[in-house]
């Protein structure tokens, strides 16, 4: 097995075009070093790459990404805990204003954990990460009748708020943002429509952005 031709290609067509246009801008990020104002937690999904999403240059987003975009609860427990060292770097290190948690439609990681899918590995590390959503599958309550599209798309969703109280579980965290230097997010995409909407917390939902809508009418951030 070689390295990628496709990485290869996609590589040389970098240097051929973003490149020039960034090099200035690579090179004064490697002097200064980087001062992203946004972290954005995301999912793996390949689909749902928040870079692309944001339409961002080197240096603007701090990105973690993980199955089912989620974050634990504070739990200092000596544990090697990425999302949480993360999380501890982008706001005691990098003082970032603000932490986006984008959710998205058709999570693969939401919906093996609404329908109880059988353990990959014998460690069901997926399993156990995916224990996370508990607390929004229950706020949601029992799925009864629903669709199942319906209820995959309303636990995105409240898994993605619900993340936003763990993000709030760490002391520092909460500091900031009860001092108003921090403000907390979610976000959800949808893959097919290519619609991005951020949690209005007035209104308990998820609100379209559309092209013209100014970022006034998203003020009232969750936390
Ligand atoms: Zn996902």
């Amino acid at each position: 097995m070689t390295f990628p031709q496709r990485l290869i290609d996609g590589y040389t067509a970098f240097l051929r075009t973003r490149l020039p246009l960034e090099q200035r801008r690579f090179s004064e990020l490697a002097e200064t070093g980087q001062r992203p104002e946004i972290m954005v937690i995301g999912c793996c999904d390949s689909r749902v790459s928040p870079e692309v999403i944001f339409d961002a240059r080197p240096g603007e987003l701090f990105v973690v990404r993980n199955v089912a975009n989620l974050a634990p609860p504070y739990t200092p427990d000596g544990a090697q805990r990425a999302v949480s060292a993360a999380l501890e770097f982008a706001v005691q290190a990098l003082k970032v204003k603000h932490i986006v948690v984008l959710g998205h439609a058709q999570c693969g990681g939401i919906r093996a954990f609404a329908e109880d899918v059988e353990p990959l590995s014998p460690g069901d590390f997926i399993g156990h990460w995916m224990k996370l959503i508990e607390p929004a599958a229950r706020m949601l309550g029992p799925r009864g009748d629903r669709p199942l599209n319906g209820y995959l798309a309303a636990l995105e969703q409240a898994s993605a708020v619900k993340t936003l109280d763990n993000l709030m579980t760490f002391p520092y965290v909460r500091t900031l943002v009860e001092r108003g230097t921090l403000a907390l997010h979610a976000a959800y995409f949808g893959v097919a429509s290519g619609d991005l909407s951020v949690y209005q917390p007035e209104r308990g939902a998820f609100v379209r952005i559309a092209a013209d809508t100014p970022a006034q009418a998203f003020e009232a951030p969750r936390f």
